[in-house]
């Protein structure tokens, strides 16, 4: 099994190397994005491992992008010191199949690759429903009543969150937790403001159905047909 490693941390690339050496894994580490993005388009690699912050001008998921439009079918791993859905659906887009979040286990990076070893090449993610809303997070593709509709990436996360959580009660904090990273600055307003964008184009684009995001006053939002 070939491995490629695009991480500039010299310490844990050399660790991550010579764990799946002993494990009979062919690891080639590189340590910038453009040696990383040259690699990366080999089709021979049985998976490839992108740390997220790289030296340069481009990130791992630059380079993520750009060898999944190349033709590179190989599963990708990100390693990401930030976790939330906003990024993961950022992944998703740029064809990421899993991440990893830093500091992580040897044992759990072994554990995830197999997994993603053993899946097809590019998975077909399940596509999220709701009544007439579809939601396929592969894709970044969002529909009500079979017409697409066009989301930024934070309503798009929001969207996601929403129809995962259908029919349940999402406050505020919830919202924040799991839609914006740790580092956002999130006025008390920004959630209402993201709700009211979402809103106009879920619902009052569709003035013939029923609205679907409704407010339950003094506790929330929610996903539901009244
Ligand atoms: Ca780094």
């Amino acid at each position: 099994m070939r491995v490629l490693l695009v991480e500039d941390e010299e310490k844990i690339a050399s660790a991550v190397k010579r764990g799946l050496e002993l494990k009979g894994y062919a690891v080639d580490t590189v340590a910038d994005a453009d040696s990383g993005l040259s690699y990366a388009i080999d089709p021979d690699y049985d998976i490839i491992i992108l740390d997220r912050m790289l030296p340069g001008n481009k990130d791992g998921l630059d380079i993520a992008r750009k060898v999944r439009s190349e033709g590179q079918k190989a599963p990708i791993l990100i390693l990401t010191a930030r976790g939330s859905i906003a990024d993961k659906v950022e992944g998703l887009n740029a064809g990421v199949d899993d991440y990893l979040v830093k500091p992580f286990s040897f044992s759990e990076l072994v554990a995830r690759m197999q997994a993603l070893m053993r899946r097809p090449p590019i998975p077909n993610s399940a596509v999220l429903k709701y009544e007439d809303l579809s939601l396929d997070p592969a894709k970044y593709e969002v529909k009500r009543a079979g017409k697409s509709i066009k989301l930024s990436n934070k309503e798009f996360a929001l969207l996601d969150y929403f129809i995962r959580h259908a029919e349940q009660i999402l406050t505020k904090d919830m919202i924040i937790n799991h839609v914006w990273n740790e580092d956002a600055i999130v006025m008390p307003n920004t959630v209402e403001v993201y709700i009211g964008y979402l809103r106009a184009k879920i619902d009052r684009a569709f003035p013939n159905r029923p609205a679907l995001i409704n407010t339950v006053r003094g506790f929330g939002y929610k996903l539901s047909r009244s």
